[in-house]
C-alpha cells in the first residue's frame, strides 16, 4: 500500500508502467542521476504468468551494472539448451554455450522475483521513486505535446507532470491510446491456454516444446509444477469449452502422454487461462513529451519467448540515448524530441525483425499443425521430422544460430549510460 501520495507531483522522468521495460529504465535513468516516478497499477509484482526468462542478453546487463553475482544469488534454474518433442523423436533446437555473453544460458526466474530485484536495486538511489496501486489513466496534452499523466490510487487522484513520460505500461498501454498513436495490427491467427501440472518422476527432464499433428504445447519448469501453453485457433475457446473439460484433458494426453495421470488436477475452466494473443506495432514511437518502449510500443506474441528481451533491450537503448539530455536541465522538452526520434530509429529494427519472425512461426508452423488435428479421439497420424531439423539436432555449432536468435536477439544493447548517483547503503 502507498502512504497518501501527494495529489500533484512533478518530475523530470514518469514512466507508466512497473513491468521488465518501466523498472529497468528506471533504475537505469535513476542510476545516471535523473529524477524518476514510476507509476504501477498493482500494488506487488505478483500476477498472471508472463515469462520466466532472463536471456543471455539481459544477464549481460546485470554484468555491466555490476549487479549479476547478486542476481544469480536469487533462486533460479539455469537453461543450457531447449528440446523439443516432434511427434515421438526429441530434438536438442536451440544450444546457449556459444552465446558471446558471460553468461552461457537462460535464467529461469518467476517475472515478480527479477522485477523485485529491479526495484530494490532502484529504490537504493536517492532520484528513484516507485508509486504502486497508481493506474494511469490519461495523459496532459496541449497543442500536441505531453507534460504529465493523470493516475488513480486508493487515497485519490494523483496528477503528475513530467518534462518526459514514457509507456511503458504493456500490450493494453493505456498511455498510447490516450495520446492518440497509432498501432498496426500485424495480426495472429492463435491464442494460448495457460495451466500448472503437477511434475512426478517420469516426463521430460527440462523446458521444451511439444509437437504432434494438431496440437502444440510448450512447458516450462517451475521447479515443483509444469507452466503448459497450449496452442489453439484464434477465437478457438468456446468450441473447446464446448466439448467439454473431460475432452480437453484428453487433449493434452495426446500431446504429453505422461500426464495421463494429472490431468485431473485440472479441475475446472477457472484452472485453464485463456491469452489472447497480439502481435502489434506503433506507427511512431513518440511525439514531443511522450516515448513508448516494450509491448507497449510493440506487443510481441510468447513465441520464442523474447519479449521480456525486447523490453529490456529498448530500456537500454533509451537510458543511453536519453540520460544525458534529461539530466541537463538546460533541455526543454520539445528539444528532447530528436532523442526520442533515435530511441525509435534504434530499436524498431529489432523489433520489425523479431515480430516478422513470430509472425511466420505463428502462420506457417503453429497454424497449420493446428489445423491439421487436434481433438481427442482422432486416429494418430505419425510425424516425420522435417529434415532441417534432424540437421539441426546434430550439430551444437548449428544449434548456436537460434540460442543466438533466442538469447541474444537482433542488435543487442550494452548499458552506456553514466552512474552517477551511488546506491543508498
Ligand atoms: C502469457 C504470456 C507469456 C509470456 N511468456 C514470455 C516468456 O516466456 N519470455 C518472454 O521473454 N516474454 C514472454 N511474454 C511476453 C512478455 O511478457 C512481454 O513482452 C514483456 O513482459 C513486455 O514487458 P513490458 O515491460 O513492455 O510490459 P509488461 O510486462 O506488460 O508490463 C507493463 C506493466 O505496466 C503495468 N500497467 C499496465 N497498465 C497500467 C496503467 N494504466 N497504469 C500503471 N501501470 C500499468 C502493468 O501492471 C505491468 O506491470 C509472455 C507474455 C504473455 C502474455
Amino acid at each position: 500500500m502507498i502512504s497518501s501520495p501527494p495529489s500533484t507531483l512533478s518530475t523530470c522522468c514518469c514512466i507508466a508502467g512497473g513491468g521488465p521495460a518501466g523498472m529497468m529504465l528506471g533504475l537505469l535513468l535513476a542510476r545516471a542521476g535523473v529524477q524518476v516516478v514510476v507509476l504501477e497499477k498493482h500494488a506487488d509484482f505478483l500476477r498472471d504468468f508472463r515469462g520466466d526468462t532472463v536471456h543471455p542478453s539481459t544477464l549481460q546487463v546485470m554484468h555491466e551494472l555490476g549487479l549479476l553475482d547478486k542476481f544469480l544469488t536469487r533462486p533460479h534454474d539455469e537453461i543450457h539448451e531447449l528440446r523439443g518433442m516432434v511427434g515421438d523423436t526429441e530434438l536438442v533446437l536451440a544450444n546457449f554455450r556459444h552465446v558471446p555473453c558471460s553468461c552461457k544460458f537462460i535464467a529461469l526466474m518467476p517475472q515478480w522475483d527479477f522485477l523485485d530485484f529491479l526495484c530494490d536495486e532502484a529504490e537504493r538511489l536517492p532520484t528513484f521513486r516507485l508509486i504502486r496501486n497508481a493506474e494511469v489513466t490519461g495523459v496532459f496534452m496541449h497543442a500536441g505535446v505531453v507534460s504529465g499523466v493523470k493516475a488513480t490510487t486508493p487515497v485519490g487522484p494523483l496528477q503528475v507532470t513530467a518534462d518526459l513520460v514514457i509507456g511503458a505500461d504493456g500490450r493494453h498501454s493505456t498511455v498510447r491510446s490516450a495520446a492518440g498513436l497509432v498501432v498496426h495490427d500485424l495480426g495472429a491467427p492463435i491464442d494460448v491456454l495457460w495451466m500448472r501440472l503437477p511434475k512426478a518422476a517420469d516426463g521430460p527432464a527440462t523446458t521444451g516444446g511439444r509437437i504432434v499433428p494438431g496440437a502444440f504445447m510448450a512447458m516450462i519448469d517451475r521447479r515443483s509444477y509444469w507452466q503448459c501453453a497450449y496452442v489453439i485457433a484464434k477465437g478457438g475457446m468456446a468450441a473447446i469449452q464446448a466439448r467439454g473439460l473431460e475432452a480437453f484433458r484428453a487433449e493434452l494426453v495426446k500431446v504429453a502422454p505422461f500426464f495421463a495421470d494429472r490431468v485431473q488436477a485440472l479441475s475446472g475452466w477457472d484452472d485453464i487461462k485463456l491469452l489472447s494473443v497480439t502481435v502489434d506495432r506503433l506507427e511512431r514511437w513518440y511525439m514531443p513529451g511522450l516515448l513508448c518502449i516494450g509491448d507497449a510500443a510493440h506487443a510481441m506474441s510468447p513465441i520464442g519467448g523474447v519479449g521480456i528481451n525486447l523490453a529490456i533491450q529498448d530500456a537500454v537503448a533509451a537510458a543511453n540515448i536519453l540520460a544525458a539530455p534529461l539530466a541537463d536541465v538546460s533541455v526543454s522538452t520539445s528539444a528532447l524530441t530528436p532523442f526520442l526520434a533515435k530511441v525509435e530509429k534504434r530499436r524498431l529494427f529489432p523489433a520489425r525483425v523479431t515480430q516478422a519472425a513470430q509472425v511466420a512461426v505463428q502462420n506457417r508452423l503453429l497454424k497449420p499443425v493446428i489445423a491439421s488435428g487436434g481433438a481427442a479421439g482422432t486416429p494418430a497420424v505419425t510425424m516425420t521430422v522435417p529434415w532441417p531439423l534432424k540437421l539441426l539436432s546434430c550439430s551444437s555449432w548449428l544449434q548456436a544460430i537460434p540460442a543466438y536468435a533466442v538469447g541474444v536477439g537482433v542488435r543487442p544493447e550494452h548499458v552506456r549510460s553514466p552512474q552517477k548517483e551511488k546506491v543508498a547503503l
